[in-house]
């Protein structure tokens, strides 16, 4: 059995029942096989043991009293994965589906993805198994409070700076700043994703979705493509989906379809982004609330079916393992140039392989997304300095950063023999200089 093999397996024993910390895992460790032939002092200094072993692991109990008085016990969660290279980054996801393996998996490729954009920051990721749809006000804000009142012993400006994530967004972020500031009696710079009144950076709502269509951009160049005149289809309409849109028809493009996880709208004429708005971020309403004002659009239950659409680029930005072998070659069947993950492990495996097996250009998240935690590193910057910067630099900025971590990923591909495969590239990139920094510290 191979050295990489026999990690794996010892992955899975260890943490039994996180299937998606196992894929992950699976998925990195793969790509690492030649650089471990090529470097075998990271296998005598323990590398990957101690990469996929988180450096600390937080669950907790927090109670909170609903509108009726009833008193709600929700788990809380926070895995600070790697600080090799900065304090631990990356957000915290409110969600019934969240248990410890999915923020270990979400904690793991944070760290790839961190080392990536070329910024000084760790591997991190938090949240909780709480549900804020249909809740009120005040119980998000009774409920993030007394996640905040566990959590804030922590993290810290220079230690751990959670971010937003699935059911995690301005909102959130205020009612958690305003408890860690009570509590701590300390203004700094402890989360990003803040409103701009109070320390947060212009352009990070954007910058995901921004980031993903910027790093797609560059793939469709490889081709002599463009987004100018094409159609895409972007799953979800959350903050990640909702600004890769506004990027993908600024840039020229139509946008046919979106999502929630109820079902799916097609509008042939091209989505109304402005109404996706007010319906999501406003009113946070369902999105098949959006054919009562287009009634010439299409609203269909099956969220996954979006994937049947015709189209020549595919931005899935909802949640892990939404789009699957089927939906790949359905995909492939209606042409599809270019994939581009916004969301974290969307695509399957199997999805993955139908992908590469057939010249479809594919860009991971960690790669493809990283635009956000860029930004909110550019926001720390920010708080630490005590200056807040215009959109168009922050803007500028984050587009160097995605030309850059494409440029890498490509070059790093193609120096292990493997051109075009964007995963293994920016597998090896991020690993490299984690791995390096963990050299030079010691076995800690
Ligand atoms: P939001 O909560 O703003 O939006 C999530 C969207 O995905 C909603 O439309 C939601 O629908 C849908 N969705 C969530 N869970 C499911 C599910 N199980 N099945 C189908 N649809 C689902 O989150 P974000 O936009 O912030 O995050 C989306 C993805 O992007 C996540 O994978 C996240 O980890 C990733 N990401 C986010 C970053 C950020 O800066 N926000 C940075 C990098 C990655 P509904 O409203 O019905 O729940």
């Amino acid at each position: 059995m191979s050295y990489v093999q026999e990690i794996l397996e010892q992955v899975i024993k260890r943490n039994a029942n996180e299937p998606e910390f196992h894929q992950a895992v699976k998925e990195v460790m793969e790509s690492l096989e030649l650089v471990l032939e090529r470097n075998p002092e990271y296998q005598e200094l323990g590398i990957i043991e101690r990469l996929v072993e988180p450096e600390r692991q937080i669950i907790f109990r927090v109670p909170w009293v609903d509108d009726n008085g009833k008193v709600q016990v929700n788990r809380g969660f926070r895995v600070q994965f790697n600080s090799a290279i900065g304090p631990y980054k990356g957000g915290l996801r409110f969600h019934p589906s969240v248990n410890l393996g999915i923020i270990k998996f979400l904690g793991f490729e944070q760290i790839f993805k961190n080392s990536l954009t070329g910024l000084p920051i760790g591997g991190g990721k938090g949240g909780s198994d709480f549900d804020p749809k249909g809740k009120s006000d005040n119980e998000i804000m009774s409920f993030c409070q007394s996640f905040m009142t566990e959590l804030y012993r922590h993290i810290g400006a220079s230690t751990d700076v959670p971010a937003g994530d699935i059911g995690v967004g301005g909102r959130e972020i205020g009612y958690l700043f305003g408890q860690y500031k009570r509590l701590r009696n300390i203004y700094e710079g402890v989360l990003t994703g803040k409103g701009l009144t109070y320390g947060g950076s212009l352009a990070r709502k954007e910058a995901t979705g921004f980031g993903l269509v910027y790093f797609t951009e560059e793939m469709l160049k490889t081709r002599g493509e463009s987004f100018a005149g094409k159609n895409v289809v972007v799953s979800g309409s959350g903050n990640v989906a909702i600004y890769a849109m506004q990027k993908a028809i600024e840039l020229g493009a139509k946008v046919l379809a979106c999502s929630d996880s109820n079902g799916y709208i097609y509008d042939k004429e091209g989505i109304d982004l402005d109404l996706v708005k007010k319906l999501k971020e406003i009113e946070r309403k369902r999105i098949k609330e959006y054919v009562n004002e287009h009634p010439n659009a299409e609203y269909h239950d099956n969220c996954n079916d979006i994937w049947s659409i015709k189209c020549d680029i595919g931005l899935p930005c909802a949640t892990q393992n939404e789009l699957d072998e089927k939906s790949a070659k359905t995909l492939l069947a209606n042409g599809v140039i270019v994939v581009g993950e916004g969301a974290n492990m969307p695509c399957t495996p199997e999805a993955v392989t139908v992908f590469h097996a057939n010249n479809i250009l594919f860009g991971p998240g960690k790669a493809a997304n990283a635009g956000g935690v860029a930004t909110s590193a550019l926001e720390m910057s920010q708080n630490k300095m005590n200056l807040s910067w215009s959109f168009e630099e922050v803007e500028s900025q984050l587009k160097q950063i995605m030309i850059d971590i494409h440029a890498n990923a490509a070059i790093v591909a193609e120096e292990y023999g493997v051109k075009d495969n964007y995963v293994i590239g920016a597998n090896i990139a991020g690993f490299l200089k984690v791995a390096e920094a963990m050299k030079a510290q010691g076995i800690v």
